[in-house]
């Protein structure tokens, strides 16, 4: 059996996903492999296939036990030996899974890194034959990554301690350069073949909202989704609680994550979800390492997340089934600074000498403005997010709400100009810059405690601009700093003028500034989501019951018997026969034979139906 044949006959795909392929041939000719691949691009097929091809055993450290419980149940599922070692099993299991790997029973093993820890483990493994050794999420094993887990730097002397060197593979979704330096640095990977493909994911939809109210905004969101799958993240637990709360209170089926919960509520919660009991998961960032439910239609992020690796990394786990889905960040001001509130206080940094943590915080500062520049660009939403992660792209997307947004231009030049020069009579007065929010408030005529303290009231553009709304404000200094007439230090928070401003205030350049209208409710025109578009609606919702029922038989969750995206392919397709299914994406030979027949006999019926006229 070759690549291609495994890929068919196991995975049910015809090709390989960009990447993919230079990755597994790597392994296969035994080069240590470095892929970087986005969530959902596919890495666990590039130490999947070689695993099944490869004589000995495969490895797999993995970070999170309910990812490995999924990807085991997948794999078995698709007829793949696989097992996993976990501190959640019983002496009785953990021998069982022993006596296989003994007897060759498994291609694949899933540990935590933890394991790597425990004598007993090394022991038993240094008797077996290692042809692999794949790590995923393997930036978690740079302390300039943001998960860091000390455990990692075990690996290194596991593969060290084994008696013949097996292929190293790491995988992971950061890109930054400098956490690839590293990842490579202490896996020791030797000349790694090394890989940066498939960031864009063209069925996400990308737009950022600047609601003035968070909280009825979200529940119009959700309410336009219907019976859609989603996630919305929250920067705190507390909010998790609001705005759970909230959805709850409002009629919709919500259920929550966050690390302040019991493990068991933690994991109730996340069936409830996963197995699409609950509809919509309000989490922290906690949520979501472990899970592989394809069938998300949309992230919501309630905060701004404090940079774009987590903002991708979270909103990529909708539309994983390869449907339309959508990723959209409700903005306001005060989440810049909760983010830099997490920066400053983040508990995992706190053993790094000061010289590490200073230069650790600015390096988080720095990825912070990058995020703030994403919520506050006219340019193509996509388009910023694949040039962080320095992917090529066309210029424009035409899926992200700046592309497909309607702007309006208005003069600003007046306003510009009171705001700057309040900037500068403050400064001439006090000798010093101050932050945004006190110009702001000086120019609404606010009674602040502090502007009364430093005498600022009889300033002459004390309260000049009282009868502009605070939002309308804020756009337009936010306006004047994306056109860099204004720079806020983002360590002091200072805002100061730039040379330019000059040219606004003294030689008559005119300002303007670009407002997005507010997007049409989606009720009102939403389309057929594109990849489901001209299938028979009914056929999709019996193919549905059908997939339930089997999920149900066997408990597990239903796409682990096939995903939407398989659904509608056969819907389309309407095979007649076994040879037709599998030509039918996602369907393998392992699952044509377990679900096929089940399949075959709603396709036939429905079929029947129709030419009877009864549909
Ligand atoms: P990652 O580990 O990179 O987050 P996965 O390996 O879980 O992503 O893959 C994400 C999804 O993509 C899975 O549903 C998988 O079946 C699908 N997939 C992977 N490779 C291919 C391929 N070559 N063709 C079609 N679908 C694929
Ligand atoms: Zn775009």
């Amino acid at each position: 059996m070759d690549k291609f044949a495994v890929l068919r006959r196991y995975f049910g795909h015809t090709e390989f996903r960009p990447g993919q392929e230079t990755l597994i041939d790597g392994i296969l000719a035994g080069r240590d492999v470095l892929g970087i691949m986005p969530t959902g691009g596919g890495k666990s097929l590039c130490y999947q296939i070689p695993a099944l091809l490869l004589p000995g055993l495969t490895l797999v450290i993995s970070p999170l036990i309910s990812l490995m419980r999924d990807q085991v149940a997948a794999l078995t599922g698709a007829g793949l030996p696989a097992a996993q070692l976990n501190s959640a099993q019983s002496l009785e299991e953990s021998r069982e899974v022993w006596r296989g790997i003994r007897s060759g029973a498994y291609r694949l093993i899933y540990i935590a890194p933890e394991r790597l820890e425990k004598p007993a483990f090394l022991e038993q493994m240094a008797r077996q034959e290692i042809a692999l050794v794949a790590v995923d999420e393997a930036h978690c094993i740079s302390q300039w990554g943001q998960d860091f887990r000390p455990s990692y730097l075990k690996i290194l002397d596991f593969v060290q301690s084994l008696p013949r060197r097996p292929v190293v593979a790491a995988f992971t979704a950061t890109a930054t350069l400098q956490v690839q330096g590293d990842i490579a640095l202490r896996l020791a990977l030797q000349d790694p073949v090394r890989t940066v493909t498939g960031f864009d994911r063209p069925n996400l939809y990308f737009d950022v909202y600047k609601p003035k109210d968070k909280r009825s905004t979200l529940r119009r969101l959700v309410a336009e989704r219907g019976d859609k799958s989603g996630i919305v993240y929250c920067a705190t637990r507390a909010s998790v609680e609001q705005v759970c709360d909230d959805l709850n209170a409002a009629g919709f089926s919500a259920t929550r994550y966050h690390a302040g919960l019991s493990e068991e509520e933690r994991r109730r919660n996340q069936d409830d979800f996963q197995f699409d009991r609950k509809l919509v998961m309000v989490a922290t960032n906690a949520f979501g390492m472990g899970i592989d439910k394809s069938n998300v239609s949309y992230v919501f992020h309630y905060n701004m997340p404090k940079n774009l690796e987590s903002y991708y990394q979270e909103a990529g786990r909708a539309g994983r089934d390869g449907e339309a889905a959508e990723c959209i960040l409700l903005y306001g001001p005060g989440d810049v600074s909760t983010a830099k509130y997490f920066i400053d206080h983040n508990s995992d940094n706190s053993e790094l000498d000061p010289e590490a943590q200073a230069e650790l915080r600015g390096r988080e500062m720095e990825r912070l403005q990058r995020m703030v520049d994403y919520c506050k660009t006219e340019d193509c939403l996509r388009g910023r997010i694949l040039d962080y992660f320095g992917q090529e792209h066309e210029p424009g997307c035409g899926n992200c709400g700046n592309c497909q947004g309607m702007f309006q231009q208005t003069d600003i030049t007046i306003p510009a100009q009171m705001i700057l020069s309040c900037i500068k009579r403050v400064k001439d007065r006090l000798g010093y810059y101050v932050g945004a929010a006190l110009i702001l408030r000086i120019l609404r005529g606010s009674r602040d405690k502090r502007i009364l303290e430093l005498g600022l009231e009889d300033l002459s553009t004390y309260g000049l601009m009282k009868a502009t709304p605070r939002d309308l404000l804020r756009s337009y200094l936010d306006c004047l700093e994306s056109k860099g007439y204004v720079f806020i230090d983002p360590n002091y928070t200072t805002l100061r003028p730039t040379p330019a401003a000059g040219e606004v205030l003294f030689r008559g350049e005119r300002v303007s500034m670009l407002t997005k209208l507010q997007p049409k409710p989606l009720l009102e025109t939403e389309p057929a989501p594109l990849s489901s578009q001209g299938v028979d609606e009914g056929l999709l919702a019996a193919l549905k019951e059908q997939r339930n029922k089997l999920a149900q038989r066997e408990g597990v969750p239903a796409y682990i018997v096939f995903s939407n995206a398989t659904l509608v392919d056969m819907a389309r397709k309407t095979p007649r026969n076994r040879e037709e299914l599998l030509s039918v994406s996602g369907v393998g030979e392992v699952k044509a034979q377990r679900y096929g027949e089940a399949f075959l006999t709603v396709l036939q019926a429905y079929d029947q139906g129709a030419e009877a006229g009864e549909l």
